[in-house]
């Protein structure tokens, strides 16, 4: 019967979520806040039809347009290495399915978010809009547009989230960064490891740099 077999659907869900949650913390996710909102948002709903499956597998996927949603581990990281809080105001360059939009929805102030295929904007704004993460109210602007060419107010951001992997690091970025602000980035050659980096901005044009994990993501773009 249909009822039964979507109550045995969403038991195997919760299984399979409690399952990721505790290789996410064995794998040193350690902020609850971060595996609250991992088994919180349904990774399911920002994946297509014939890989809803895998949804709860800790491994990249595609989401057509040769772009791919990142792992759940490496999303949790990024945004646990990110320090957020409530409070935060935080740039992601790179939307794709709007997954991880929807987890930074959940653990700071405001997220700004920029994609580039227009496409990809569009449908993760109507994930979004339709799991309730994107109203009037709420904290999430979805634009299309290039990280390379987003200029806002300087000294904007807490945290600036990259999803995309540039050659070098997008000076107009770091430019954005908040003092103490952190700039999450993979940065290198697609064809060769990348590195995942986080820039601190200590004052104006002065930055550290701790290079934290060899990483592989798409290229960011030009255009
Ligand atoms: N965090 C996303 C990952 C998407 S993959 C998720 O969870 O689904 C990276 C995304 O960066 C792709 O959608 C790609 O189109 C986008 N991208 C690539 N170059 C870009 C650029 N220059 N500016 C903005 N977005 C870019």
């Amino acid at each position: 019967m249909d009822s039964d077999y979507f109550y045995m659907q969403e038991l195997n869900i919760q299984q399979q979520k409690k399952e990721l949650i505790a290789q996410l913390k064995k794998n040193g996710i350690k902020n609850e806040q971060v595996t609250e909102a991992i088994s919180k948002v349904p990774r399911e709903e920002f994946i297509p039809q014939n890989l809803k499956k895998y949804a709860y597998e800790n491994r990249p996927l595609s989401i057509g347009y040769g772009q791919t949603i990142s792992s759940p581990e490496i999303v949790a990281y990024m945004v646990q290495i990110a320090n957020l809080t409530k409070e935060s105001k935080v740039l992601e360059i790179g939307t794709g399915s709007g997954y991880q939009t929807a987890i930074l929805s959940l653990l700071c102030n405001k997220v700004f978010s920029i994609e580039i295929i227009s496409e990809l904007a569009e449908s993760a704004k109507n994930i979004l809009k339709k799991l309730g993460y994107y109203t009037d109210k709420n904290n999430i602007e979805i634009h299309v547009g290039s990280g390379y060419l987003t200029k806002y107010k300087d000294s904007s951001f807490d945290a600036i989230i990259v999803t995309a992997a540039p050659l070098t690091i997008p000076e107009n970025l770091k430019k954005l960064l908040k003092i103490n602000g952190r700039l999450i980035i993979p940065v290198g050659d697609g064809l060769y490891q990348q590195e995942l980096l986080r820039i601190t901005k200590l004052e104006n044009d002065k930055f550290t740099e701790e290079r934290l994990l060899p990483v592989k993501f798409v290229p960011m773009v030009n255009s």
